[in-house]
């Protein structure tokens, strides 16, 4: 019988990601507040549908809008790490990606009662520490590489890119990744952004994106009979009221075409069983 997963994730950055960015004018911040508004008709329409997703929530949005994130993992929602100042690994030491791990940590623990089980990196950038860290502070998953649409793997440890030589791919580890991709996340196709090197366009219609999101749904139920997809929202970009609305309607569609919605902790449990009993098989 195929079994088709489909996981909403939300990275509730709120006013973490201006901050991060050094982008602190009123108006740049209100960018990231418009998240706080979102956030909670995000949670009125998951509960409608009787879906609980997942919610990568910086420390810094935790412990500024605790009533917010509150209400989140009340409605049942997972509460993923996110950072505490939605720093990417790959900017920072190993000491310094340590203390934002164990600080948001901390702040998850104090909202949950216990520590995050799932990872995701900010901006989608891990360092050669973080499949390391993540595993000595107890991680069952990341959710922040690419390399495949639609089944988990186990993360990698110490592959070596030298320039002229090939490729030398290091060895499996016990963190599973659950991965996502950049065509199914809202932000580059929705948010208008200007950069000092650049501008972001977004504003995309957003019955194309839908037919995207949908397609790339249709085409795993084609070609597998077992996997995962991942979307990626973030409260202040889905917000939107045309944007809202595609997302009814892409969850109607999943609905549909016979989803199975679980957050990425249930998820990923369900993935490591398969991987684990393959390899158990091999052996
Ligand atoms: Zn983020």
């Amino acid at each position: 019988m195929p079994r088709h997963i489909v996981c909403l994730s939300f990275d509730f950055d709120a006013l973490s990601l201006p901050i991060a960015r050094g982008t602190v004018t009123p108006t740049a911040m209100s960018r990231g507040e418009f998240g706080t508004v979102a956030a909670p008709r995000l949670v009125d329409l998951l509960g409608a549908h009787g879906i609980r997703g997942s919610w990568f929530v910086p420390g810094h949005t935790l412990e500024t809008f605790p009533e917010i994130c509150r209400a989140i993992h009340q409605a049942g929602h997972e509460i993923g790490h996110h950072g505490w100042r939605h720093i990417a690994p790959a900017s920072l030491d190993r000491a310094g990606e340590e203390a934002e791990l164990t600080r948001a940590n901390e702040a998850i623990r104090k909202l949950t009662g216990r520590f995050a089980r799932g990872y995701r990196s900010p901006a989608w950038d891990l360092s050669p520490h973080t499949v390391e860290l993540l595993l000595a502070h107890g991680f069952d998953y990341d959710s922040s590489m690419m390399g495949h649409d639609y089944l988990p793997y186990f993360a990698r440890e110490g592959d070596q890119y030298p320039a002229d030589q090939p490729a030398v791919l290091g060895r499996p580890t016990n963190l599973l990744e659950m991965p996502i991709s950049w065509s199914l996340d809202d932000y580059p196709h929705f948010e208008f952004q200007i950069f000092k090197r650049g501008v972001l366009p977004g504003l995309q219609t957003a019955d194309g994106v839908l037919r995207n999101w949908s397609d790339d749904f249709d085409y795993l139920t084609e070609i597998l009979d077992w996997g995962i997809l991942t979307y990626t929202f973030h409260p202040f970009v889905i917000g939107r009221g045309h944007r809202m609305k595609m997302l009814d309607r892409l969850i109607r569609h999943l609905k549909a075409r016979g989803a199975v919605f679980l957050t990425m902790e249930e998820a990923a449990v369900e993935a490591r069983g398969r991987l684990e009993g393959r390899r158990a098989a091999a052996e």
